[in-house]
């Protein structure tokens, strides 16, 4: 039989799913298990086996050559999830060794973001690169750099962390412990925050007044009804995203910046404004280059293909 198919794992801090992947990046066979509520990470992976034998049955399970598995502050080199906040074991965890040992397929690990870069890469709107930057706009801010056709590792595993680059000198606190990071102003997260600080200061009306609680989809509906408020919360949004990634750019020229995640859904309301500063903050060089545009994968996929792409 040939083993011409990989498994992904997409570990979160509430589900793990899984996929079963064809060198197309078809998803033949997927499903989910909890990833809460299990005693130790043995139990965890042993859970994960017999779910996904289950499902696959054994055919398509002895066709799996190997698995990629995606989580939070996942180090690739050492295979461990190390002090994960999201996550309910802590300290370090090494995941691959444990999946590898039940499995018996060889198995690598790394964050979610880079994840997501490899997935666009050999399945999504970065197919053809070998420059790029992936910006997961969610919960957080996430990054994957690829440079040379070659997700950068670091020396110890944990590059690309553009969430925490500080894109406001003294600004809002992060749960990083530091303050003004970008990801305290564009996860989604960060732009309720935004919608918050700026009902309290403006005196423009505004929809959102009316809501008990914002969400990031309320700021997107709000936009499309063409609340001035909500416009200009997602051009402050877009504001420091483009002045950021200007920045990055200046670092690895890369062909385009992808952007996926929650936040990016909301189209050119985010688009519009991130590219507009981007390219104002850009050294001379790089203007008219890099083009900003949006994830080819979709949303409940792509950490499964990203996980398989590896
Ligand atoms: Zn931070």
């Amino acid at each position: 039989m040939t083993k011409n198919l990989r498994l992904g794992i997409d570990v979160g801090g509430t589900n793990a799913s899984f996929g079963i992947v064809n060198s197309d990046g078809e998803i033949l066979i997927k499903g989910s298990i909890s990833s809460k509520g299990h005693q130790t990470p043995i139990v965890f992976v042993d859970e994960l086996y017999k779910e996904i034998l289950g499902k696959s049955g054994v055919d398509f399970f002895e066709r799996i050559k190997s698995i990629g598995v995606g989580a939070p502050s996942g180090n690739f080199y050492t295979g461990n999830i190390e002090f994960a906040p999201n996550i309910e074991w802590e300290g370090i965890i090494p995941l691959a060794k444990l999946i590898e040992e039940k499995f018996l397929i060889p198995t690598k690990l790394t964050n979610d973001a880079n994840a997501a870069a490899m997935g666009e890469m050999m399945f999504g709107a970065a197919k053809e690169m070998k420059d790029f930057i992936m910006v997961t706009l969610g919960t957080g801010v996430g990054s994957g750099f690829v440079a040379n056709g070659k997700l950068i590792y670091g020396h110890d595993g944990f590059a690309g962390e553009l969430g925490h680059v500080v894109a406001v000198r003294g600004g809002r606190a992060c749960g990083c412990g530091r303050k003004g990071c970008l990801e305290t102003y564009t996860s989604a997260t960060g732009i309720v925050r935004t919608a918050y600080e700026f009902l309290e200061k403006k005196s423009m009306k505004s929809s959102l007044e009316s809501l008990e609680k914002i969400t990031s989809k309320d700021l997107f509906e709000a936009a499309q009804n063409g609340d001035l408020l909500a416009l200009e919360i997602f051009n402050f949004t877009g504001e420091i995203l483009g002045q950021t990634l200007a920045d990055a750019a200046a670092i690895t020229s890369p062909e385009a910046i992808i952007l996926f995640g929650g936040l990016a859904q909301a189209g050119h309301y985010i688009f519009a404004p991130t590219q507009k500063y981007f390219e104002e903050n850009l050294l001379m060089i790089y203007k008219n280059k890099i083009n900003i545009i949006p994830s080819l994968l979709n949303e409940n996929d792509a950490a499964i293909l990203g996980a398989a792409a590896l």
